[in-house]
């Protein structure tokens, strides 16, 4: 029995040392397999969603949350991020923004309320339905010792290489990688080609772009690239999100100006939400927030 607890215990370690990171999605997958933390009701069909992504509406009614029974990490959120639309979530470390990003991806299913994903409460449909409507660019991309073209098609199993081509150029990656010694059959990682944070995050870009889901999510490197990066990538992702259902977890507001609506969170509740101007007419915590941010640029 010990023989078996150990090992089982430490796999539920990596598990939820992964769950946290929201690093590397498909390693998790793979561990998400052996522990069924979260399974699908039975009979559960597959989210139906309209092949442009029209109506992938995505709503949080009322959500409460706990990781800890004895502690509350999300109090009773509501928000809509109509179809095509982006919604930035802002405030201060451990105030809930990635939490909202994990359940969103049903890591975990919440305890109060519901997420509904084009009017389907995603704890009805099949998780690989959820899944594989929505595309993660998450803060730090964990890339597999394989080739490049590997890396860059895991967005999409079968893709072709044109396709992965086209994808690297749309996230200007391709130049990168054509100078690399064998280009596309590059190995990437420790041995390997080694790539600098902004580099692995176009990686994750050209993925998501080949996946091309109707539904997105950023978690925004808190890690600094440098401005001129920090730009394009932002740039980059903006072009990705176009017209996609996109959630910001944003840690730079010069992110979030453009946003339909920016929900300003504290300890697990929203504390402040609208646009940009309207925030900053509000003079409140936004504002508060926005100002700092300019006198330190
Ligand atoms: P940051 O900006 O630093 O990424 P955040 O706003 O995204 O922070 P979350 O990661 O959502 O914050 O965390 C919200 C709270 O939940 C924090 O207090 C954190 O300690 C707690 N928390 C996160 N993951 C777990 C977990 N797996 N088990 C227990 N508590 C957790």
């Amino acid at each position: 029995m010990i023989q078996l607890y150990i090992p089982l215990n430490f796999l539920g370690v990596i598990y939820r040392e992964i769950k946290q990171s929201l690093t590397d999605l498909e390693k998790m997958f793979t561990l998400m397999e052996r522990e069924r933390e979260i399974a699908d009701v039975p009979g559960a069909q597959p989210l139906q969603l309209a092949a442009d992504g029209a109506d992938a509406t995505v709503r949080f009614e009322d959500v409460t949350f706990a990781y800890d029974p004895a502690r509350t990490i999300l109090h009773g959120i509501s928000f809509e991020i109509p179809a095509g639309k982006t919604v930035a979530v802002v405030g201060p470390s451990g105030s809930g923004k990635s939490t909202l990003a994990r359940l969103l991806f049903r890591f975990y299913d919440v305890q109060q309320g519901r997420i509904t994903v084009a009017g389907q409460d995603i704890k009805q449909v099949t998780q690989s339905s959820v899944r594989s409507s929505l595309g993660i660019v998450p803060q730090d991309t964990v890339l597999f010792n394989d080739t490049v073209e590997y890396n860059i098609a895991y967005g999409r199993p079968g893709a072709t290489r044109t396709e992965v081509e086209a994808a690297a150029k749309a996230a200007h990656i391709h130049a990168f990688i054509a100078a690399a010694p064998k280009a596309y059959d590059t190995m990437v990682g420790e041995r390997g080609l080694k790539l600098s944070g902004g580099e692995k995050q176009r990686v994750a870009i050209a993925r998501t772009l080949l996946k091309n889901p109707p539904v997105m999510i950023f978690d925004e490197a808190t890690s600094a690239l440098d401005s001129a990066n920090e730009r394009a990538i932002q740039a980059e992702l903006q072009s990705v999100a176009q017209n996609k259902t996109t959630l910001v977890i944003a840690h730079r507001l010069s992110t979030v100006v453009d946003a339909h609506e920016i929900l300003v969170m504290d300890a697990g509740r929203i504390i402040e939400r609208g646009n940009h101007a309207q925030l900053l007419a509000a003079n409140g915590r936004y504002a508060s927030m926005w100002a700092l941010q300019q006198s330190a640029e």
